[in-house]
């Protein structure tokens, strides 16, 4: 990692020679919510002017660029009795502008799935080698809480990464490609004060987060909970529309389908993003549903983001966003179920508590 300081307007003027000579897509605002809160979106840029570099939050993540809500992986045309199948890989080069610490680490969540597993996807390789992804810090939103599930810092998986220090960014640079960019622009070696500029910041950011969750041993003790009631008392309010794993940037769970062109002349083989919490994501030939209850599904979420990756890779996916918590149209959040779970159990705990005197 290199480190280098840049003014503010000449990291402007950075970012829109980048994005003028680039596909790029970063924060904008495309509408304002009922409470008149302004809304935004990853969006296409053309140049600095149309990035919100102070925006809040994206309802949607940027997992959108990596896996999309669907895509051809194959295409099958049928020929004189035969067959010939036509594989893309191919993706243009895309820069993304002003990811989040806990987007990052969303993002190196799924390479991991994607890129360090025994069947790495092609598809999913070809974005993310063509992607530049430039991140930068922010102070937490009032739910925020990425802190608990230690994903508010990050040390890799950007080209740059920005901090800011008042009236410069403190760039962090992970790329040779980014050391290439930034040498046609105005930066410096960071001073002593500059260090300690990026020091204060960290310490801001971190004390500015007002929502935890206690995560210490949730593995272990969601399999204690396995059988509570809470599951039934979230899952009942589910509708089981699957918004929470479409803004989640770290669920990937996809369906494949086959669809045929009407001469039967050709056949389009397609991935499509889905969601545990839907109807029949668990139903199998013949009709039976492994996981027929509201509340069977969203356990099952819970279990996937909290629990089996624990397990089996040493970390949890959940990044602490709270995209899903926001997006949840009845209020089930990671927050209030995972609180509601400890309580019980505490509660439960009082009844073997050697607290009382015993004659
Ligand atoms: S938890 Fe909320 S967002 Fe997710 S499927 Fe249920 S109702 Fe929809
Ligand atoms: S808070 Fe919700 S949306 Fe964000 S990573 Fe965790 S499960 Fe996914």
């Amino acid at each position: 990692m290199i480190y280098k300081v840049i003014s503010k307007p000449e990291f402007r003027k950075f970012i829109d020679t980048l994005v003028k000579a680039n596909t790029a897509f970063g924060p904008r605002q495309v509408d304002t919510d009922h409470h008149g809160e302004p809304v935004y979106q990853f969006m296409p840029v053309g140049s600095a002017d149309d990035i919100a570099f102070d925006y809040t939050k994206t309802h949607s993540s940027a997992k959108h660029f990596f896996l999309p809500f669907r895509e051809e992986i194959s295409h099958f045309t049928f020929r004189d009795g035969d067959w010939e199948q036509q594989i893309r890989y191919e993706a243009r080069p895309v820069v993304l502008i002003g990811l989040r610490p806990c987007d990052i680490r969303a993002v190196n969540i799924l390479d991991d799935v994607m890129l360090h597993g025994p069947y790495p996807s092609p598809y999913y390789l070809a974005r993310r080698k063509n992607t530049f992804i430039i991140g930068m810090d922010h102070l937490p939103l009032p739910d925020c809480f990425c802190k608990s599930m230690n994903r508010h810092t990050v040390s890799y998986g950007f080209n740059l990464f920005c901090s800011d220090i008042g009236d410069k960014f403190y760039l962090s640079i992970n790329s040779s490609k980014a050391f290439g960019f930034l040498k046609e622009f105005e930066t410096g070696d960071p001073t002593p004060e500059d260090d300690c500029l990026l020091i204060e910041r960290r310490k801001l950011i971190k004390q500015s987060f007002r929502t935890d969750v206690e995560v210490t041993g949730l593995p272990c003790f969601l399999d204690i909970e396995f059988e509570s009631p809470i599951w039934e008392k979230w899952g009942q309010r589910c509708l089981n529309c699957g918004t929470c794993a479409m803004v989640c940037p770290t669920c990937y769970c996809y369906s494949v389908e086959e669809h045929f062109d009407t001469d039967l002349k050709g056949s389009s083989r397609r991935n499509r993003l889905y969601s545990c919490n839907l109807v029949d994501f668990a139903e199998v030939a013949g009709g039976h549903n492994f996981r027929p209850k509201n509340s069977d599904r969203l356990k099952y979420r819970y279990y996937h983001h909290y629990r089996g990756f624990a397990a089996n890779d040493n970390q949890q996916i959940c990044v602490g966003c709270n995209r899903c918590g926001r997006a949840c149209l009845t209020g089930i959040n990671p927050k209030d179920v995972i609180n509601d779970l400890r309580l019980e159990r505490e509660s439960c705990m009082t009844c073997v508590s050697p607290s009382r005197n015993r004659t």
